[in-house]
């Protein structure tokens, strides 16, 4: 017993005053080969932007240790409209590292996911100024907090969750959540992942910000596309367009899931196995409103290699994410200028702010992003989205092309 309580103490000693450290041992993306498949590197790297290690502050990220966030007990799952959150109670971050001529090393798995994070999530943030044009002011004033590990708590149930990453609209912040034996890497620092994530933020800055706060009493009926799950479809095939533009990332789940039907139906370049099984053409996508949002990232793709651009090249990747990026806060007006966009009938689930499916607004959302593109994108975008979404989604290829 005494050697066993001298042991601990001694465990203890090995930790290190991380004050003034910047640099640390993390898992980093090096690149994406043409087959989609991530190549990483576990090394030292500096980790930007940072205020201090130990909690892992810094000026674009807050990192919030493992916290309960508690939803309440009255929480309406399909409305569209933020739940009243009863708290977020954080606990102690608990980064264990030691320090080796100015470097922190990882003592255990989820220090390594915490550093890994840090540094994967600040420079996709950093690279996001070049891809939207928007810049960090403009794109939140402060750190934006990451929930590491959170456990969420609805009335008497609680759930630690795991083998996921989020971006949540109603608190503007992200979550890491635990990992799981199903994950290669782990999703909470894989870059291509976080990129995505960080689509779905700048996705609620563009149309949903244009679209405005559901409100069914308000005149125009504001924030109606955020009731129909097509356009929750959209925001997903945006957020991995973005992950594309971003890090070059073609099939964002291969890396963590592995190759498989699953992250087959997420993939966007053609020279990913069992893309031709899962274009979208063949009707046994299982993943719901994502599959829609996988063919319009798919259109992006295909449009914008049939245009001469090299997907290896930043630049070219770069200059299309602020094409779409520009349109994106236009397309709720356009949208809602077009005669033939349906109309929630009043009483309908839709007049509450609660999604539906099958909504049906695809057509006026591709319609729409055409219109507002540079015209010199048009021709190869119109024939791409017509390819994937004219059999699946039949009317969705109609009215669409200029
Ligand atoms: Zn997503």
């Amino acid at each position: 017993m005494r050697r066993a309580l001298w042991l601990l103490a001694f465990a203890g000693c090995v930790e290190t005053d991380l004050a003034g450290v910047d640099r640390a041992v993390v898992v980093h993306l090096v690149d994406i080969d043409d087959q989609g498949t991530g190549h990483y590197e576990v090394a030292e790297h500096q980790l930007p932007e940072l205020a201090d290690m130990a909690t892992l502050a810094g000026t674009r990220v807050a990192f919030v240790g493992s916290p309960t966030l508690d939803f309440g007990d009255d929480l309406d799952a399909d409305s569209v409209l933020c739940p009243p959150r009863v708290g977020v109670t954080p606990s102690a971050l608990d980064l264990r590292a030691a320090v080796e001529n100015g470097v922190a090393i990882p003592r255990d798995e989820r220090s390594l996911a915490m550093l890994s994070a840090y540094h994967e999530l600040t420079l996709v943030l950093a690279r996001a100024e070049e891809v939207t044009g928007i810049t960090a002011e403009q794109f939140r004033d402060g750190p934006i907090p990451v929930n590491f590990e959170p456990t969420f708590v609805l009335g008497d149930a609680r759930d630690d969750g795991k083998t996921n990453a989020f971006y949540d609209n109603c608190t503007d912040s992200f979550g890491l959540l635990r990992p799981s034996s199903v994950e290669a890497i782990r999703l909470a620092y894989d870059a291509q992942v976080l990129a995505h994530e960080l689509g779905h933020a700048y996705f609620e800055r563009t149309f949903r910000a244009a679209d405005g706060e559901c409100d069914p009493g308000a005149p125009g009926f504001p924030g109606r596309f955020a009731t129909d799950d097509t356009i929750a479809g959209m925001n997903e095939g945006f957020a991995d367009f973005f992950a594309f533009v971003l890090v070059g990332a073609l099939a964002p789940l291969n890396d963590p899931l592995g190759i498989n039907e699953f992250s087959g139906e997420r993939a966007i370049a053609p020279t990913v196995p069992n893309y031709e099984a899962f274009t979208g053409l063949a009707p046994d996508c299982s993943q719901e409103f994502y599959c829609i949002g996988t063919e319009l990232v798919r259109s992006l793709y295909d449009a914008f290699v049939a245009d001469g651009n090299d997907p290896h090249d930043p630049a070219a990747r770069a200059a299309l994410g602020r094409d779409v990026l520009a349109a994106l806060p236009q397309l709720p007006a356009a949208m809602r200028g077009y005669a033939d966009l349906p109309l929630p009938e009043p009483g309908l689930d839709q007049r509450a702010c609660k999604r539906i499916e099958d909504g049906g607004s695809v057509p006026q959302f591709l319609r729409a992003l055409l219109e507002h593109l540079p015209a010199a994108r048009r021709p190869s975008l119109c024939t791409a989205m017509t390819h994937h979404f004219a059999e699946r989604f039949a009317t969705a290829g109609q009215g669409v092309c200029p």
